[in-house]
């Protein structure tokens, strides 16, 4: 028995049959070669990266076959990165200043590829080395003669191991055949990781060295929960872990019983518990679990990996996908949120020095309005085909939400002189993550249709804490008086014009908190649709007057910690009490 430990990339714990498949660690031989074979390994190089193109450009049209067109952003991915003139100009370098082969070369680059994303803070982009490691390994099978074989499919159930399996390898996996997939490499924000949890595919990840075991056809469990791969379990092991799985399942099974349950208060006050979204795969799972809409989508998933913007007709046509796979509920985008940390290739951004202090979010979309009006159009558009709202987020003030929203009052204009339509009375919200629009909440309560607080931003910039820094992870505190305070305010602010009170930062999924959010008076909180129904579980065992004593009685207290500790006792006293 071998007990391997990995991070829990998708949950779920399943028993099956191991199944290694070595599609993407070819065996690179390095040799020297003389002056005059320079530019005979040049030319293997140009060959097999124009091979691996139209191998990527033949799956590309079969996947636009058999899945439709919104998966195909991953293959358009390696596509670019393919299409990255330094990726030859680097690498053929490397073959003429080492003397070596061209297989060497190209492994050498992607070294460098490795070293220079190590230093990458944000890590999502760091990931994001992951889309290059499957492009140069499709590019090295391609000079060794390999075809990249579809996944074996098999009769039976399997559990698939790899040293790493790209996006479009998991677009090709049969759910019906596959149980769960390991990988040596990724993480759990890489997008076979997303896919894997928008596929309800258990799965661990960065399990080092499952491939090198000779152990094709071994039992082994994956528990996708706590992130451990055991391979050849012994008598006791399996039990447990059998025990833990029918627990889990018991457990989830019990919840979705009441996904269709109204998310009301025992006292038949309705709380909207909607889904926060990256990628429209996440709706289905979102209405599965639930939730009665999606409250956030984060669009930059769209226009990151990638060295040009995405144009209004692709914007469209994944914002479509999204608004399908959420209706008939509301859909709220939100308009792009990168700079700072999360930086867009091909922009010609200053290295900044304060870069969550800089040009991030409206502040970079204002910068560029033509492409700030092409997402705006896009949306619009989208909502003529059912309930859209749309977000800006990271607003500090009055000019950014007037300046956005007169952009966007021109482009309604431009759309209906183009008969074009649109949702005319399509509602406008700003974001709340800033100190300053928590001071300034009375007068922006005014300009906009709803408030959605992004309480990750707002502890970050309320507390002065770098919501990255691991060395400061102790001092992010949701319950900080002066977080909770700027809460109530919000909450004051939006209702004394009329208007609702979101709250969209990680915080809403905590069901600790739910008692406070409501009690203070929120009308809306979006979360991974992994939390709707724990959350829910709690509203339902709650009366709304009970919840706003619960949450008053947090402005005793002067430290998190203490209004931790009140919170805890109230909660569990709460359940307890009212458990049906
Ligand atoms: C937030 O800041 O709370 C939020 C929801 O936005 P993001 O996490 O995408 O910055
Ligand atoms: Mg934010």
């Amino acid at each position: 028995m071998r007990t391997f430990s990995g991070i829990a990339a998708s949950p779920g714990i399943v028993m099956g049959k191991l199944c290694i498949i070595d599609r993407s660690r070819s065996i690179v031989p390095e040799y020297s070669i003389p002056t005059e074979s320079v530019s005979h390994e040049t030319a293997r190089l140009e060959l097999a990266i124009e091979n691996t193109r139209i191998e990527l450009e033949t799956l590309k049209s079969r996947l636009a076959e058999t899945s439709g067109e919104d998966h195909l952003f991953f293959i358009e991915t390696h596509l670019m990165i393919l299409a990255d003139e330094r990726l030859v100009s680097e690498t053929s370098e490397i073959i003429r200043t080492g003397m070596i082969n061209a297989e060497g070369a190209l492994r050498r680059t992607l070294h460098r590829y490795h070293e220079a994303f190590a230093n990458i803070d944000d890590p999502y982009l760091r990931e994001r080395i992951s889309d290059v490691e499957t492009v140069i390994e499709r590019v090295l099978r391609s000079m060794s003669g390999e075809t990249a074989e579809p996944l074996p499919q098999a009769d039976s159930k399997m559990i698939i191991a790899a040293h790493d399996l790209s996006p479009a390898d998991m677009l090709q996996i049969n759910r019906s055949s596959v149980l769960a997939v390991i990988t040596e490499i990724g993480g759990r924000t890489s997008h076979t990781a997303i896919l894997a949890r928008a596929l309800d595919l258990p799965s661990v990840m960065g399990v080092e060295g499952i491939t090198d075991l000779l152990l094709d056809g071994a039992p082994v469990i994956v528990d996708g929960v706590s992130g451990t791969v055991i391979v050849d379990p012994d008598q006791e092991t399996f039990q447990s872990s059998l025990r833990r799985k029918q627990h889990y399942e018991y457990v989830e099974y019990e919840l979705l019983k009441t996904a269709d349950l109204p998310a009301i208060t025992l006292d038949g006050h309705q709380m909207h518990l909607r889904g926060n979204v990256e990628i429209p795969e996440e709706g289905a799972s979102v209405l599965a679990h639930g939730g009665s809409g999606a409250g956030l989508y984060r669009t930059e998933m769209l226009f990151m990996n990638r060295s040009f913007m995405p144009d209004e007709e692709e914007q469209l046509l994944i914002y479509r996908a999204m608004q399908q796979a959420i209706a008939p509920h509301p859909l709220t985008i939100r308009t792009l949120d990168a700079g700072g940390d999360k930086l867009l290739e091909g922009m010609d951004q200053a290295v900044e020095l304060n870069p969550a202090l800089g040009v991030r979010a409206i502040r970079l979309s204002l910068s560029m309005p033509e492409e700030f009006k092409k997402q705006l159009r896009a949306i619009l558009r989208v909502s003529a085909d059912g309930p859209v709202k749309i977000m800006f987020p990271m607003i500090s003030g009055m000019e950014e939400v007037r300046r956005a929203k007169s952009l966007l009052e021109e482009i309604k204009l431009e759309l209906a002189a183009s008969d074009i339509s649109f949702d005319k009375e399509i509602q406008v919200g700003v974001m709340i993550e800033i100190p300053g629009a928590v001071i300034l909440a009375d007068l922006l309560a005014r300009e906009v249709d709803f408030f959605s607080v992004g309480t990750n931003d707002l502890i970050q910039y309320t507390l002065a804490i770098d919501r990255s820094n691991e060395q400061l992870s102790h001092m992010y505190q949701p319950l900080h008086p002066a977080v909770l305070r700027s809460l109530r305010r919000i909450v004051q602010a939006a209702h004394g014009a009329g208007i609702p009170a979101c709250l969209c930062g990680e915080m809403a999924g905590d069901p600790l908190y739910l008692p406070v959010l409501l009690g203070l008076g929120f009308d809306e909180l979006s979360m991974g649709a992994g939390s709707l129904l724990r959350v829910k579980q709690i509203l339902r065992r709650c009366t709304l007057e009970r919840a706003a004593a619960i949450a008053e009685g947090c402005f005793a207290f002067s430290t998190a910690a203490e209004v931790e500790m009140y919170l805890k006792s109230q909660i569990t006293l709460d359940v307890a009490e009212s458990i049906d």
